[in-house]
């Protein structure tokens, strides 16, 4: 099926006289005739339902079109994008492991790596995205287990080079986890481009109403951990909280990593989606192909505005031929990056300030990737502990306004950001 087709109809299939949309299968907990029955679904040795903590029927139909979506074996939802991250990477990381990960990432994920994952006793070094091959390959350890990145990060906007990524990754036997948010699987599949596990915030675009928080996880079956079964014990020995399986024995490489973070992770740390949350996140999948088209549509012709404007010091973004990204981003997500625009107000801090608060039908918001148009500084909110100096070295200088474009008419928006210009 072509993507378009998969965002509409992918993952659920209904029989005769079954109901057309996929049913909320709000129950905790499923029937079963005998124990025996039920025994064989503790042991994965058939397949099924016992309890929603671990797999629910909504939320396997939705994970199933974001597996397609995707061109991936195996998929999972899970509570947050942060919970996907973190299962991701422990999935396979213990203590006295190490990650290799780009350091423009969302700074959510980056306080997960580097305090908290740190606190566990993993250990992290990050690189620039924009880093040459030698210095990536320098970044290793002998007890590196994955390395990190996002297609396009947030918010910095960089555009990450998956294949010399994914080249290095595996050169040293680990896979290539991709955070692929803000592309989404209609502007970029990271599994074409040698990435082994992708993550998504599915709050962000799938969803794209903010409606609910989520999250997913896809694995492309494409590692081969049995390969590298020395750094991978946890999936290539027997699990003895889970009667002894061998994960990449059992599941291949096609199931080990989703049946493993599902059978250890959800069961142990309980990040699961809702199914009330998975059915309205599959009506944002229903017309994401849609929805991507014109968010990018409306960035673009805002971020060429913006361009122009003597009131504006410079634009980020990758669809400019101006960005650096730009070459990135025409390999990688010819059709369109995503909705979300950086840019620098000539009068610094104070006029980006008069320039939020003059905006009409962009809201200030800490969100983006909505229908609706919104709009932070990151200065004066989720970085206001930070002085000017701190502020440019963390690529956020006080002047820098990111807005995330919905899908209202273009021309509207312009309107409503040249009006508020006209206020600095
Ligand atoms: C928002 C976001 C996250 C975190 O997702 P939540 O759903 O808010 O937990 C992770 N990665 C990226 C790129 C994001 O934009």
């Amino acid at each position: 099926m072509n993507r378009d087709t998969i965002c509409v109809q992918g993952g659920y299939t209904p029989g005769n006289g079954e109901p057309r949309q996929i049913p909320i299968i709000q129950s905790t907990t499923f029937k079963y005739n005998t124990s025996e029955d039920m025994g064989k679904l503790f042991d994965l040795e058939a397949d099924g339902y016992f309890y929603s903590r671990l797999q629910n029927p909504t939320c396997d139909a939705v994970a199933r079109k974001i597996a397609a979506l995707e061109g991936g074996t195996a998929a999972m939802l899970t509570s947050s994008g942060q919970a996907a991250n973190f299962f991701a990477l422990f999935n396979i990381c213990q203590c006295g492991d190490h990650i290799v990960s780009s350091s423009t990432i969302y700074g959510g994920t980056f306080n997960l790596i580097s305090v908290t994952m740190a606190k566990m006793g993993v250990e992290v070094t990050f690189v620039e995205s924009t880093c040459s091959e030698e210095e990536l390959n320098a970044a290793f350890r002998p007890n590196t287990k994955a390395v990190f990145g996002e297609t396009i990060a947030n918010p910095a906007l960089t555009v990450l080079d998956i294949e010399k990524f994914a080249k290095a990754a595996h050169a040293h036997g680990v896979p290539l986890i991709m955070d692929n948010t803000f592309p989404t699987p209609v502007n970029c599949q990271p599994i074409k481009w040698g990435a082994d596990i992708v993550t998504h915030s599915t709050t962000k675009y799938m969803d794209g109403h903010g409606a609910c928080i989520g999250g997913a996880i896809v694995d492309s079956g494409n590692f081969d951990w049995m390969a590298h079964a020395d750094k991978f014990p946890g999936l290539c020995t027997p699990d003895e909280s889970y009667h002894g399986i061998t994960y990449a024995e059992r599941f291949g490489k096609e199931g080990a990593f989703i049946t493993k973070a599902t059978a250890q992770l959800m069961r142990d740390f309980g990040c699961c989606q809702s199914p009330q949350s998975a059915f309205i996140l599959n009506l944002g999948l229903e017309s994401l192909h849609v929805r991507m088209a014109r968010h990018c549509a409306n960035a673009l012709a805002v971020a060429q505005f913006l361009e122009k404007h003597p009131k504006v010091a410079y634009v980020d973004y990758c669809g400019l031929e101006s960005s650096p990204y730009h070459a990135l981003a025409q390999k990688y997500m010819p059709n369109g990056s995503c909705g979300v625009v950086s840019f620098g107000l000539a009068g610094g801090r104070e006029a980006a300030s008069t320039f939020m608060k003059s905006l009409r039908l962009a809201a200030i918001e800490t969100h983006v990737a909505d229908a609706r148009t919104c709009c932070l500084n990151p200065a004066s909110s989720t970085h206001r502990q930070m002085n000017d100096e701190q502020l440019k070295a963390a690529g956020v200088p006080a002047e820098l306004v990111r807005m995330s474009c919905g899908l209202e008419a273009s021309e509207d928006l312009i309107a409503d950001i040249a009006q508020a210009l006209d206020k600095v």
